[in-house]
């Protein structure tokens, strides 16, 4: 029997189990492939276990701080022991009590993305006799390379359009409880590749530089984003970027030459880089059905469990591997394909048609590869009230802990 098939036996099926080690060597990889002294927030966004967050923010070399969005982001923050003075508060909708709660933390960081943001953000810090550090999230106008998830240029929630910030700076300026202290730019997510990924921080950069030059807000903490990928629930390896250190530092010793002496301090922000490849998703084939000639595998994990997003249209190119791997000889046919669908009460819980499958029987536990970022996280957990799938924690081999977040308790 393979590593997973024990796991399900031991803990039950459906199972996120996530590596720490492999979380660990994504951020060992990426401080590596940044400009020197950059600063790497976690987006607690693409997965909030508290131990994941914890092993990122552990370790002799440079180590991650928080990028968060919510009160329960900052829960899983503080009890992964972030400082809240190490937390980044973003979010285009923060509600003053949700500001109130990350300052009464010790939350000191936000990025602002409107004047009535920065107004809330000033009201709750003036009320407690704070000030909180506002980083202005700009929407730059021009657009970098070509992505698969584009954030600006377009009209946007999210951040300042910088064609129009030189107009708001009087009012953004008067704002009582808050100091100015830098940009935020996000452009986009998972680059196609280092060339892209290069293109669109050159055009971030030289952005900020403009919108520096035309209000006059010299940053001292410049957070350029990410944009950095990682494979998603299906097979093959994170991205390495031998190139983006030397394109980053000669971009910003054009445009910010004090850089290297921390003014401004760099920046940057990932989740699916950092906690993608450490999880995969175990789970059982819970029926096999012809039907009008096409052959539909049942999975005991859906869109309840993985990918929610799926549920608004979006079918995934998932891919399932049957363990143990490589596949036994046990009389089993050649490879074949099916519709792969979870458990639940709607057609639209489907991860794909067409997908190519082992010959798969009941029982049968497969692995769902790369499911560690947008895995449990984005998925409609409450949907239909099945239990959450318990997620096991590894060092390698080694079982660290095991834990099921639910609402699954039947009352006696
Ligand atoms: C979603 C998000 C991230 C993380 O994006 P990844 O593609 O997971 O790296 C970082 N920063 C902000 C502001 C985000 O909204």
């Amino acid at each position: 029997m393979s590593g997973d098939a024990h796991l399900t036996e031991q803990y039950g099926s459906p199972l996120y189990v996530y590596d720490l080690q492999r979380a660990v060597a994504a951020r060992d990889d990426l401080y590596a492939a940044l400009p020197e002294g950059t600063v790497l927030y976690y987006s607690f966004k693409a997965n909030p276990h508290p131990e994941i967050a914890r092993a990122l923010r552990e370790g002799d070399g440079p180590v991650c701080k928080a990028e968060i969005s919510s009160t329960g982001e900052l829960a899983a923050a503080i009890t992964a022991g972030f400082d809240p003075a190490e937390i980044l508060y973003t979010g285009p909708g923060k509600t003053g009590e949700e500001v109130a709660a990350a300052l009464d933390a010790g939350v000191r960081t936000f990025s602002a993305e409107s004047l009535g943001d920065l107004r809330r953000i000033g009201r709750a810090a003036d009320e407690r006799g704070v000030t909180a550090d506002c980083l202005l999230r700009v929407n730059s106008a021009g657009t970098g390379a070509t992505t698969s998830i584009r954030m600006t240029g377009t009209p946007s929630q999210f951040g300042f359009d910088s064609e129009t910030l030189p107009a708001v700076m009087p009012e953004l300026r008067a704002v009582p409880g808050v100091r100015l202290a830098g940009m935020h730019l996000f452009s986009l997510s998972n680059a196609r590749d280092e060339d892209s990924l290069i293109a669109e921080f050159e055009h971030t950069i030289a952005a900020a530089a403009e919108v520096r030059d035309a209000v006059g807000l010299e940053p001292e903490l410049l957070d350029l984003g990410g944009g950095f990928a990682s494979p998603y629930l299906t097979p093959g390896e994170r991205p390495v970027y031998p190139n983006l250190r030397a394109a980053l530092e000669k971009t910003l010793d054009g445009r910010f030459p004090g850089w290297r002496d921390g003014a401004p301090r760099i920046a940057c922000e990932s989740g699916r880089y950092l906690a993608g490849d450490c999880g995969r998703l175990v789970c059982t084939v819970t029926n096999i059905k012809e039907s009008r000639g096409r052959r539909f595998v049942i999975l005991d994990a859906g869109i309840n469990t993985l990918g929610g997003m799926s549920g608004l249209g979006r079918l995934l190119p998932v891919s399932v591997g049957l363990a143990p791997d490589p596949v036994p000889a046990d009389g089993r046919a050649e490879d074949g394909v099916a519709s792969l669908v979870g458990p639940l009460c709607t057609p639209g819980d489907t991860f794909g048609h067409n997908v190519s499958v082992p010959d798969l029987r009941p029982g049968d536990v497969v692995t769902i590869p790369n499911a560690g970022a947008y895995g449990l996280t984005a998925s409609l957990l409450m949907f239909l009230g099945r239990p959450a799938p318990t997620e096991v924690i590894t060092r390698g081999d080694q079982v660290v802990s095991a834990s099921r977040i639910g609402f699954d308790r039947i009352p006696r």
